[in-house]
């Protein structure tokens, strides 16, 4: 398929685009590079350095099967300060990409959403059907697109499938995490080791889990880009579907740190510091609708993830 990934010069996006071209796609990558980086646009995909509001209709104009739309700010904290920003840049660009798409007849979409759409969840593991009540613009700015796409599928034929992540972690070779603004647990806690902070502090030890820090569902981006060629040659027309993308199971703040030292070998202090404001206890996912519909499975554990992520950012 000819395919157009938006945001492909960020972490999840530059892999999805290295898995598709190695499976044969030709794709062309579209990013403004805000956030993302120019040369972590894999070979082979050339680069639109545009926003989708400038490009996704001169682009889409050339003939695509399908969009991969990754392109988004995302934040938690931002969007709280800034929720204008969010509203305008994930909402408003979405739009200007689904009208690109209706103008230009492209079939199909595949959206990053996010676990974030479900707020608090009163339940573990999360299910697709479970209530919606994201706790910040972020999820809520999601939670608005993962709608506009219901309503494109059903008015204009498009097929959609928004795959709702929990924790993303890993790397794929020289494709890996490198953000500006680093604010995910495992990248801090890689970070002590290779000298860049002296240790890691831990939001929260007064929660209500077996060892009182937050438990989060990890799942690897090399698991999570097969999801997406999967999600790929599901969508129907018309159609616009919800899956999970989580392992069923978590690991605590503490365990992901004690799996860091193992992988690195090196002691990595860890400073009890007070909860982050909006952390939920417990974040699970049940996956079961995707490996019932799609036959998709998480073939990478914790261990392989933080392997993965300390070769990449030490080379
Ligand atoms: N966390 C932490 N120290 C850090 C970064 C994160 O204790 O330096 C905790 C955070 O409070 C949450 C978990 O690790 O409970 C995962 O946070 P992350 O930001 O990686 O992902 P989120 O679950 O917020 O999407």
């Amino acid at each position: 398929m000819k395919l157009l990934v938006t945001g492909g010069a960020g972490y999840i996006g530059s892999v999805v685009a290295a898995q598709l071209l190695e499976a044969g796609h030709e794709v062309v990558v579209l990013d403004d590079c805000s956030t993302g980086h120019a040369d972590a646009v894999p070979a082979g995909a050339p680069l639109v350095r545009a926003t989708l509001r400038e490009a996704a209709g001169d682009v889409l104009s050339e003939g695509f099967d399908g969009v991969l739309h990754f392109a988004a700010k995302s934040l938690v904290g931002e969007s709280v300060e800034k929720p204008g920003l969010y509203w305008d840049k994930n909402l408003g660009e979405s739009l200007a990409l689904l009208d690109a798409m209706r103008a230009h007849h492209t079939p199909r979409i595949v959206f990053s959403s996010t676990a974030a759409t479900y707020g608090e969840p009163e339940r573990t593991p999360i299910l697709e059907t479970d209530p919606t009540r994201p706790t910040n613009p972020y999820g809520a700015s999601k939670l608005a697109i993962d709608t506009t796409l219901a309503e494109y599928a059903r008015l204009y034929g498009i097929g959609g499938v928004s795959l709702r992540y929990f924790n993303v972690a890993g790397a794929y070779g020289a494709y890996g995490e490198r953000h500006t603004v680093e604010t995910h647990l495992i990248p801090n806690v890689l970070a002590v080791p290779l000298g860049r902070r002296e240790s890691v502090s831990i939001f929260g030890t007064d929660y209500p889990t077996a060892d009182g820090t937050c438990v989060r569902d990890y799942i690897h981006v090399v698991d999570l880009a097969v999801a997406h060629l999967l999600a790929l040659d599901a969508c129907a027309p018309g159609e616009h579907e919800i899956f999970n993308l989580g392992s069923g199971s978590g690991y605590s703040v503490r365990e992901v740190i004690d799996v860091c030292r193992e992988v690195t070998g090196e002691p990595i202090p860890a400073a009890e510091s007070p909860r982050r404001p909006g952390d939920p206890a417990v974040l699970i996912a049940s996956s079961a609708k995707i490996t019932d519909r799609l036959g998709w499975k998480p073939e990478r554990d914790l261990r392989a993830m933080v392997a993965d992520a300390w070769e990449f950012i030490r080379s």
